[in-house]
């Protein structure tokens, strides 16, 4: 299956819950799964008040045989190391901006890593069936925001589309008659390049975000880079320089499927995966087959600076 990966970005309040819910439902998802979740983004509440760390969260939709896996993408400043580490596994953006509120601090600071990371965002000026919206005047500010960003010509080029999360609907203009997200789902599709990887190399990612859990230990998850990962295999974890931290077998693949997180018995590249097995491997290390003697890039090529 051909898959799109995205991140998610928004300031808090903006309508990303919303939204992603809105994704699940007309992609069919809840329905699929006949059960109601609650609120898709709100599902590491627990985990948040045992105070783990905040985790990002991954949901994944089917569109028209396209798998896309979204990211949500923390705002908080002090999330730097790991916005930056979800970033590095997603080949587009969705900026999502309330119509009437604009682009507030954590819109700004996740959308200056993603352009200095090369990514195209897609705009989604949101929640127009306020009152107060006045999504032109959003849209000239995001289009400011980016250019005081240093966005090159290409990302100043960004497409737009107006929506109401709400009401479950995007269109390429304010008073547009779609009744549905698809202008979104087919802008994703057509704008997000497919992840760039080899399919026929041995298996490797790059872990990009660490948790614990009671039952399974330490779960690494990452894009897969190349190859297929596979309950069993033996893997190995790679310093930067190379040095193995530590080599093991894969106990355990999970997989994104809607707002659930599903054991599967293999992922191929291009997909996201969380890994149990591992004891010591820690973000920003490649787990790979023990035939992968170097690491990949574990960071941007060209690092953001924190200003
Ligand atoms: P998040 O913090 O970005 O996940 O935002 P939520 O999805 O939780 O939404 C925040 C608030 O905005 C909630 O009260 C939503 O009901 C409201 N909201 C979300 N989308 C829309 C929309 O399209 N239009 C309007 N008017 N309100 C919305």
């Amino acid at each position: 299956m051909e898959i799109r990966n995205i991140a998610i970005i928004a300031h808090v309040d903006h309508g990303k819950t919303t939204l992603v819910d809105q994704l699940l439902q007309q992609s069919g998802t809840f329905r699929e799964n006949q059960h109601v979740v609650e609120r898709a983004m709100d599902s590491n509440d627990l985990e948040r008040e045992r105070g783990i760390t905040i985790l990002a969260k991954c949901t994944s939709v089917v569109w028209n045989d396209v798998r896309i896996n979204i990211i949500d993408t923390p705002g908080h400043a002090d999330f730097g190391g790991e916005v930056e580490r979800i970033l590095s596994m997603v080949d587009g953006a969705v900026v999502l901006v309330d119509a009437a509120e604009g682009a507030l601090p954590q819109t700004k600071f996740v959308v200056a890593k993603a352009l200095k990371r090369g990514l195209r965002p897609i705009v989604v000026v949101n929640k127009v069936d306020r009152s107060d919206a006045r999504a032109d005047e959003v849209h000239d500010e995001v289009f400011d925001l980016f250019a005081a960003q240093g966005a090159s010509d290409e990302q100043l080029d960004f497409p737009m589309l107006y929506a109401s999360g709400r009401q479950g609907w995007a269109d390429y203009v304010v008073e547009g008659h779609k009744e549905d997200l698809s202008a979104l789902f087919d802008l994703i599709v057509k704008h997000v390049p497919a992840p760039n990887v080899n399919k026929d190399a041995p298996f490797a990612m790059v872990a990009s975000i660490l948790e614990s859990d009671n039952f399974l230990g330490r779960i690494l998850t990452g894009r897969v880079e190349q190859g297929t990962a596979k309950v069993n295999m033996p893997v190995r974890a790679l310093r930067m320089d190379g040095t193995v931290v530590e080599t093991a077998r894969v106990s355990k693949l999970l997989a994104f499927r809607g707002l659930e997180r599903v054991p599967v018995d293999e992922v191929q590249a291009g997909d996201i995966v969380a890994i149990a097995g591992l004891s010591e491997a820690t973000v920003s290390e490649t787990i790979a087959a023990p035939e992968v003697t170097e690491a990949l890039h574990a960071e941007p090529i060209d690092p953001p600076t924190l200003s």
